[in-house]
């Protein structure tokens, strides 16, 4: 579509004051636009049904009112942080214990209002490859690629993650469930710039994941880093001191070294080939 030159020049709403703002927000550091149309952070929601809200609320936060949205909930506890938290957390797992199938999981995710990554992401990033597969492999949270398609580890580390699970005879699509991934991450969207999952976005997440576990029953659970190993376990991971040997739901957990970090430290391939060997070994009853 043409522009009139006219307009160009229309002062602080014309095409070059426009482009002027956009160069200097790419100077200060803006990478992704994450949305075509701004976000206003302080609008109230809409009024949500009373059914959804006692899903996603403890009930005496509706107990004096007829229809009160979760954010409204939020908003009041905003002055104590931690009461903020433990109210989302309570949600969280009311939300996540109500779930019967990985379907149902998927669709209390998406229900869930108390976790703010979700207002500035695209997708909501669930989970690839086959549920029953003895193998989930559970990761920390999405960045771009995995935003913008909505699966995890379709980016560069998650390329690396293909090739090392094939060495292994281990492939997410793999026809055979016997030789099946399924690959889940701690965060389902994507938290801005890709830093790192915020200690209470975890806690708000953390019965979603266990849920997902339990659903999707693995034999083996594999966790890349140590923000999901402290996400499934509670514990500080310590990739040279604990790499085995850990449970969780009564499930073995793998601890090891995220692909992401790889990339940036190929010698740590090494442990992880080792890794690799080690959990062939325990599919085949070695180990
Ligand atoms: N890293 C993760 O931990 N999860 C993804 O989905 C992508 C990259």
């Amino acid at each position: 579509m043409g522009i009139d030159v006219d307009q160009r020049f229309e002062g602080d709403s014309g095409w070059y004051a426009a482009l002027a703002a956009l160069d200097w927000q790419v100077e200060l550091g803006l990478t992704d636009v994450i949305s075509e149309v701004p976000v206003d952070r302080f609008a109230l929601p809409e009024a949500l049904p009373r059914s959804e809200l006692q899903s996603h609320t403890r009930p005496e936060a509706i107990v004096s009112r007829d229809v009160v949205a979760p954010q409204i909930v939020h908003r009041e506890t905003r002055a104590d942080p931690g009461a903020a938290l433990a109210l989302a957390v309570e949600a969280a797992k009311a939300a996540a214990r109500a779930a019967g199938s990985l379907e149902a999981l998927r669709a209390a995710m998406a229900g869930y209002l108390h976790c703010d990554l979700r207002r500035g992401a695209r997708n909501l990033v669930f989970a690839d490859g086959r549920a029953g597969a003895r193998v989930l492999i559970l990761g920390e949270a999405p960045v771009r690629e995995e935003d913008v398609e909505g699966r995890p580890f379709v980016g560069e580390a998650g390329q690396l993650l293909d090739r090392m699970f094939a060495s292994i005879g281990l492939a997410r699509d793999a026809p055979d469930l016997r030789a099946a991934l399924y690959i889940t991450s701690v965060l389902p969207w994507r938290p801005p710039g890709d830093r790192t999952a915020g200690a209470d976005e975890v806690a708000m997440m953390r019965p979603f994941v266990l849920q997902h576990i339990a659903l999707a029953a693995p034999e083996v659970i594999v966790v890349m880093g140590n923000t999901a190993f402290f996400a499934l376990t509670g514990e500080q991971g310590n990739l040279t001191a604990q790499r085995h040997g850990t449970e969780a739901l009564g499930l073995p957990v793998l601890q090891m070294t995220h692909p992401t970090q790889l990339l940036r430290n190929p010698a740590a391939k090494r442990e992880a080939w080792a890794d690799l060997l080690a959990l062939r070994a325990r599919l085949e009853g070695g180990a």
